[in-house]
């Protein structure tokens, strides 16, 4: 058919360039440790950071979650799906996060989806740092705002497109910390342009969340406080379960209840997940000490990838980036990798900018020291080869 016969050649344009994807299929947990094809790997490859995702206490919340509250959402939460599990939830993530009031979103692409549609549209404008992450960018076009992006940090630039524009309403939209570069962003600088400019600023703090400011996320880390910010966090990656909660002033929370599409028009997270999420928040307040292994191993794969002949980015979060350049050697290297038993994924366009193809290294506390030494070794021996 010819319509399936445009998509094989699509896939196959893909195919030579080196950018087919398929999903590497597990039949373990996820951890520092996975099985895939019956064959274990030491991974770096999960935002597990803080190992929760398989830990004890969050599977037992789950169980007791699935006993006291069933499996499904059911309904939208305005309809019929809004538990005691979720309110409480809500409660608990604000106080942690000190912002006023809390919303829970099924994933982080929807939470952004649903507030950047909710509080811009025709007419007003977003500014957007180049290096958002894919969601932002859709959330930015599906709101039909102007979408102006600047360059990678580039304050100057914002600066002077928040001067030149006449929107009535202006929001600047950012990672706190870039998924794929690890570095973080300006967030006090970014502020102050947002005072100055009378404009929302909006954080997506999907990999600050658990890690940075004693795990109360990049908001808490960098000592902001504002009516006129909103902090997205995700659920799945440091805090090991799944969803996403947007925390801001609790006017923006009540508007977001009232128009994000994406937030009316689908069924609520399970009531399951909301109940285990909470025990994820005890174990990040409980135990810093998984802070504190996961700036170790930090410290240690710095140390020993010195001296290959490709570089680390400079990042200071678990999102460590080997820069090798090219989609067929990046592959190539990861492939090496997992020819011995490591399993890092290669990061190509369009994820990435052209030629800056990479290993995204993720690293979690709940590696060991022996596992950075095992991985250092490795890529000595690949790049020797
Ligand atoms: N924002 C950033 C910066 C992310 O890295 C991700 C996930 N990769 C998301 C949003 C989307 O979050 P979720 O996976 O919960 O949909």
């Amino acid at each position: 058919m010819r319509l399936i016969a445009q998509l094989q050649d699509k896939l196959a344009a893909l195919d030579g360039d080196h950018r087919r994807r398929r999903c590497p299929v597990l039949d373990s947990p996820q951890g520092p440790h996975v099985s895939i094809d019956g064959r274990d790997y030491l991974a770096f490859a999960s935002n597990d950071y803080l190992g929760l995702a398989n830990h004890p206490a969050l599977v037992a919340a789950a169980r007791d979650g699935a006993l006291r509250w069933g499996v499904g959402g059911g309904a939208s939460h305005l309809v019929a799906g809004h538990s005691t599990a979720h309110a409480a939830l809500e409660q608990a993530l604000a106080d942690w996060l000190r912002l006023p009031a809390a919303l829970l979103f099924s994933s982080g692409y929807q939470a952004n989806l649903a507030v950047i549609t909710a509080l811009v549209g025709r007419g007003d404008a977003v500014f957007a740092d180049r290096l958002n992450h894919a969601s932002l960018n859709d959330a930015c076009l599906l709101s039909r705002a102007e979408f102006k992006r600047f360059a990678h940090h580039d304050l100057a630039q914002l600066e002077r497109l928040l001067a030149a524009s006449t929107a009535p309403t202006k929001l600047i939209a950012v990672d706190a910390v870039y998924s794929m570069d690890g570095d973080c962003a300006p967030l006090a600088a970014l502020l102050a342009l947002a005072e100055r400019f009378d404009a929302w600023l909006y954080v997506d703090d999907a990999h600050g969340f658990g890690v940075l400011g004693e795990g109360r996320g990049s908001v808490v880390e960098a000592g902001l406080h504002s009516e006129r910010l909103i902090q997205m966090v995700t659920l799945g990656k440091a805090a090991g379960v799944a969803g996403a909660a947007v925390a801001a002033h609790a006017v923006v929370i009540d508007w977001l209840v009232n128009s994000a599409r994406p937030f009316i028009f689908t069924t609520s997270t399970s009531p399951l997940l909301a109940h285990t999420v909470q025990a994820s928040l005890r174990l990040m307040a409980d135990e810093p000490e998984r802070r504190a292994a996961l700036r170790a191993r930090m410290a240690e794969l710095k140390h020993q990838l010195a001296g290959l002949p490709w570089t680390l980015l400079p990042s200071d979060t678990p999102i460590q980036p080997l820069l090798i350049g090219g989609n067929a050697e990046a592959l190539a290297v990861s492939a090496g990798l997992r020819a011995r038993g490591i399993w890092v994924p290669a990061i190509r366009p369009p994820t990435v900018p052209p030629g800056s193809a990479r290993l995204r290294i993720a690293l979690s506390a709940a590696h060991q020291p022996q596992d950075i030494v095992r991985l250092a070794d490795a890529l000595r021996e690949l790049a020797a080869s």
